[in-house]
């Protein structure tokens, strides 16, 4: 039977501080100790279940870590301030100087920009590989190498991650394998197909209102308390954290996640169908055309569909951005960044989400500058949605109305 991420987090049971059923928000910086020998404990590094500080943890961070370890089946979670919060504090952790990482080539543009363009600075090195070929990514470990690195499902180009080949390649090198499940979450349970760490940004499906910014690591409980460490550790010393208040709205989001990714899974699954009957150039993972159909498949709880994620690729710049605009003005969605919105959102990666990779890698890994990347919201009437992006695109000569007729 596959894994019901969202029984986990609906199994959660919640009593406030005056019997509440929703936690209460801790509004506090800072916490009382009743002995001052606790204190001193407390800052030798006996943390757990001590409340500190709230830039170590608050009560509000604790549960929505709490909700999220649940999600994705494992023992714990850390909250930070957003998705990079996360990506950057996982990978200092484990990566000193002179040491390397191994990750896919095709992820978000922050991320990569990151590896390549910050790590250097602290003679921390990446070999940007091709995570679908299994030989490539063995051959680029090197002793140096610290971490395995992908997105499940990879932004922009929807590339599909064998989360259960990888790991078995990073258990093989002893190495952690570091999973973004920012696309994917409840459709996919990383950790349950062997990843090691799994991280978010909270700021797309998972919050779904598009009003902040926010990330989370789940792994083991160790992790989790050293990444909290006084003395060394990322989350704690680098101070990407959450406020509670944000917190707590995000956890009340995560409730209605699974009724949302099934919306968003079944309204991309129509159009991209519909699309690709139009003779349209549509990824979308849910398409048996889709390279990485038959793993996604595999790794799928099916319950949640194939996600909200699809590109099409227009041919051109111009054609792309015309498009949008088009698109917008009808009121189909916004031309923006991001995803997991209620409405459509979609832009050209290449000028905006990924113009942090050099023009020549893009044109490398595919990513030719007239793909617009969508993340499909939640229409209720998802066949009036296409029947206005099909006029849009007949008024535009990107499709011809014969084409459409049939
Ligand atoms: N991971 C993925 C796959 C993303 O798409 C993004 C942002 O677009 C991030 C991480 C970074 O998240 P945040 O913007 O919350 O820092």
């Amino acid at each position: 039977m596959s894994f019901k991420p969202a029984n986990s987090i609906q199994d959660l049971q919640y009593f406030g501080e005056f019997g509440g059923i929703n936690p209460s928000i801790s509004d506090s910086s800072t916490y009382t100790f009743l002995s001052a020998k606790t204190m001193f404990d407390t800052f030798e590094g006996n943390t757990e279940g001590c409340y500190l500080y709230s830039r170590h943890s608050s009560p509000s961070n604790l549960y929505l870590g709490e909700a999220l370890a649940a999600m994705e089946g494992t023992e714990a979670a850390t909250i930070t301030a957003s998705g990079m919060g996360a990506i950057t504090a996982i990978i200092l952790q484990y990566c000193e100087a002179d040491t390397h990482i191994v990750s896919s080539r095709t992820i978000y543009g922050g991320t990569y920009a990151f590896m390549k363009n910050f790590l250097p600075k602290l003679n921390i090195s990446t070999s940007f590989t091709d995570i679908t070929d299994l030989e490539k990514v063995e051959a680029s470990i090197t002793e140096k190498t610290k971490m395995l690195y992908c997105e499940t499902v990879s932004n922009p180009l929807l590339e599909i991650a064998n989360i259960e080949a990888l790991s078995h390649i990073a258990k093989k090198h002893n190495i952690p394998l570091v999973v973004d499940n920012t696309f994917s979450p409840l459709s996919i349970s990383p950790a349950k197909l062997g990843a090691d760490i799994v991280i978010h940004s909270l700021t797309k499906f998972i919050n779904g209102s598009s009003d902040c910014v926010g990330g989370v690591i789940c792994g083991t409980k160790e992790l989790i308390l050293k990444l909290k460490d006084v003395n060394d550790g990322a989350c704690m010393l680098l101070g990407s954290t959450m406020d509670s208040v944000r917190a707590s709205s995000i956890l009340k989001n995560l409730r209605t996640l699974h009724i949302r990714i099934k919306k968003h899974s079944e309204n991309a699954l129509y159009l991209a169908q519909q699309f690709e009957k139009d003779g349209l150039r549509v990824v979308y993972p849910g398409l048996e055309s889709h390279t990485g159909h038959h793993i996604i498949k595999k790794q799928l709880n099916p319950e949640y569909g194939y996600g909200g994620m699809l590109t099409l690729d227009i041919g051109s710049l111009e054609k792309a951005n015309e498009l949008m605009e088009l698109m917008q003005s009808k009121n189909l969605g916004y031309l923006a960044v991001s995803l997991g919105f209620y409405k459509t959102l979609f832009c050209a990666p290449g000028t905006s989400t990924s113009s942090e990779i050099p023009l020549e890698e893009q044109e490398d890994l595919g990513l030719s500058n007239g793909l617009i990347r969508f993340s499909i919201g939640l229409d209720n009437d998802i066949e009036r949605t296409y029947n206005i992006m099909k006029e849009c695109m007949i008024a535009l000569n990107i499709l011809t109305p014969e084409v459409t007729l049939n």
